[in-house]
Parts: C-alpha cells; sequence; structure tokens
C-alpha cells in the first residue's frame, strides 16, 4: 500500500524553531533570538489572550457564532459584504480553498520566484501544477504586471505576494488593477497581502468590486501575532463568493483562533506598535548590518550574506536564529525578522560579526 505519486510535491520548509535549535545546540531556548519565522516579537495581543482563555472553557462546542462574529467583523472593516470573506485556518488554508474552488486536473497557476512555496503545493495537492515567473535579484526583486504577464500563459490562477516574501518588494495597486484587467477572463489573480499591514500601500481589496476576477489574502499570524491559532482569510469579489460553502473544511478555523482574531483586531494599540516596531527594525537593518540589504515593506529583510547555510549556522550557534532561503531559490541570502529594538540589535551585531568570520571580503551596501 503506497500514498498516490507524491515524487513531484515538495515538503514545506519552516523556519527553524528555538526548542528545536536549543535541543540541537544543548542551549536554552530562553538563549536564542529566533527570527526565522517573520513573527510578531511583541506577542499577541493581551485582548486574544484574555479571549482565549475566556473562551477555553467552551470548546467543547464547534465554532459557529464566533465565525459568523468574525466573519462580520472583517466585512465591517473592509466595507464588504460578510459572504465575501471566506475564513480559513491561516491564509494558507484560504490558499486551498482556491484552489479546491478554481482547479480542475492539469490546471497550471502561475507563481514569483522566489516565493512562498505553499502556492505550487496546494495547486499540486489539488492535480494541478505550477509555472514560475522571476522576481529577478538583477531588477532589485522589483515586481510589476509586465514582467508577470510577459511569461503568462492563460494559467488559472495567477498568484502575486505584495509585500513579497522572502525579498520585502512591493507591487503597486496600478499593477494589481493592470494585472487583472490583462489576464484573460478565467484566470483569477490573486493578491497574498501577508504582511500589508507593514507596507505603505493600500490594500487591493478595495478593487474588489470593480473586478470579479481578483482575489485578497490576509493573515492574523504576523501584524495580530497570532500565527499559533491559524486564521485568516481569503476576500473574494460578491459573484462567486458563495463557492465558500462547497469548498470549506467544516470549522476550520477554531473557537478560539475566531474568539482571539475578534478581540484582537480592535486592539489598535498592539496593531500600530507592532507594526512602528518593524518599520524601526526594518531601517535599523537596512543601516547597520555591513552585507547589502533590500528595502523590505514587510516585517524581515532580505540580506546579501555569501553562504547563507553557513552563516544561518554560525549565527544560530550565537544565539540568533534566521532564515537561510536557500529552498526559496537564495542561497547566497538569509531573511532576518523584524525583532523587537533589543532583539533587532542583536541580530544585527551577530550577522555583522558572523559575516566577518564567513566571509572576510564581505563587501558594504
Ligand atoms: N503568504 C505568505 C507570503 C506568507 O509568508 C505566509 C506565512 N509564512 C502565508 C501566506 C501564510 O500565513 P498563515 O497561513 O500563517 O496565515
Amino acid at each position: 500500500m503506497q500514498p498516490r505519486d507524491l515524487s513531484a510535491h515538495e515538503a514545506y520548509v519552516p523556519g527553524r524553531g528555538a526548542e528545536e535549535v536549543a535541543r540541537d545546540l544543548g542551549m536554552d531556548p530562553e538563549e536564542l533570538t529566533k527570527l526565522s519565522s517573520n513573527e510578531n516579537p511583541h506577542g499577541p495581543s493581551p485582548a486574544a489572550v484574555e479571549a482565549v482563555e475566556t473562551a477555553a472553557p467552551d470548546v467543547n462546542v464547534y465554532p459557529k457564532a464566533s465565525h459568523s462574529d468574525l466573519t462580520d467583523r472583517i466585512a465591517e472593516k473592509w466595507g464588504v459584504d460578510p459572504a465575501q470573506v471566506w475564513l480559513s485556518a491561516g491564509a494558507d488554508g484560504s490558499i486551498d480553498y482556491l484552489s479546491r474552488a478554481f482547479l480542475e486536473p492539469n490546471d497550471d497557476i502561475l507563481v514569483p520566484a522566489p516565493g512562498f512555496s505553499y502556492y505550487s503545493m496546494s495547486a499540486r495537492y489539488h492535480h494541478g501544477d505550477a509555472s514560475t515567473y522571476r522576481i529577478a535579484k538583477e531588477g532589485d526583486f522589483e515586481q510589476s504586471a509586465e514582467s508577470i504577464l510577459s511569461v503568462y500563459e492563460g494559467e488559472r490562477i495567477v498568484y502575486a505576494t505584495t509585500p513579497h516574501n522572502p525579498t520585502g518588494s512591493v507591487l503597486s495597486r496600478e499593477d494589481v488593477r493592470t494585472l487583472a484587467e490583462r489576464v484573460d477572463e478565467q484566470t483569477l489573480v490573486v493578491v497574498d497581502e501577508a504582511y500589508a499591514e507593514y507596507a505603505a500601500e493600500s490594500t487591493s481589496i478595495e478593487l474588489l468590486d470593480e473586478y470579479d476576477n481578483l482575489a485578497v489574502l490576509r493573515t492574523f499570524s504576523k501584524a495580530y501575532g497570532l500565527a499559533g491559532l491559524r486564521i485568516g482569510y481569503a476576500v473574494v469579489p460578491s459573484e462567486w463568493a458563495d463557492a465558500y460553502a462547497r469548498v470549506n473544511t467544516p470549522f476550520a478555523a477554531n473557537e478560539l483562533a475566531c474568539r482571539a482574531a475578534l478581540a484582537a483586531i480592535d486592539d489598535e494599540e498592539h496593531l500600530e506598535r507592532s507594526v512602528e516596531t518593524a518599520r524601526w527594525a526594518r531601517q535599523y537593518y537596512r543601516d547597520e548590518l555591513d552585507v547589502p540589504t533590500w528595502a523590505s515593506g514587510g516585517n524581515f529583510v532580505l540580506c546579501e550574506v555569501g553562504d547563507a547555510t553557513a552563516v544561518a549556522d554560525a549565527a544560530q550557534r550565537r544565539g540568533v536564529i534566521v532564515r537561510d532561503t536557500s529552498s526559496f531559490g537564495l542561497p547566497e541570502c538569509v531573511r532576518v525578522s523584524c525583532g523587537t529594538r533589543e532583539e533587532t540589535q542583536r541580530a544585527v551585531a551577530v550577522l555583522n560579526e558572523v559575516v566577518a568570520d564567513v566571509r572576510p571580503e564581505a563587501t558594504e551596501p
């Protein structure tokens, strides 16, 4: 007995966790600064923690009211109809729902390279496949509708990530508009705004009443600090919003996650603090790191360090976990998440030391 042929499927490579690294190195997890998964260094909103504690005794009941309360609140926030909000277990869950709703066997999707690996993983789970468009280092990872359209061949879904993981580059809303207008009628453009709170651009959700071939992904994992609860959503045009009922996994957005998200969405102070810290930290990285870095709209910065694996290993031994971007196809770079001021300063000190040791000829940015 074997599963179906999974040879084309790649396993997701997550950033390394503090406990895992501490175990490997015989260190105390407390000594480690984890800046490998773009998590919120301020933790969740205290209001979300309280909501989880309050809801905990009721988790014997399926999440129904909390799901619709959160859907309504998100719809109100964006000025859309509640039916247009597809709640899911993380934005990852919404990627699956869109794959289920759109892909027939052998359909292709078009995704950025380098880029977030789950788009193509999800397409393959759903018996489709993925082609890539380049976000080129030679062009400082700048994104444009033109470069996507130059390789577009009528794929069923086109993904755009803004701000883009792992480079931090942004795609303008005018470019999103161009994409929506120029792709074929049967192509869905998905704008992944997982990191949008940290950027200056306004959301493409505002375009949904103009285009019926656009969907926008959002998450509570990053700026709202709820990665461990797995809660995110897609906002889709009203024309086909009812497909949700046919593709969602029942109750995948769990009770604690829905209650926490409801509390977090109204904690503006926590959100502002999270965004402000990330904006400070990404500038600090750009100013203080002794290696080339790229402007980022997210809560992370991509750094060219030479041998990423050697640098990430050495940094880890000195207590700072960063993301080696080899699995993204950038073996010469690491991605470092924005920490608190103290964590960010520690990361800069350690990375500068390590880069000087590992690659004495390190160039100035
Ligand atoms: N999109 C991008 C670009 C991401 O980097 C991530 C998380 N790493 C996600 C989507 C998914 O986030 P989540 O499932 O935690 O909401």
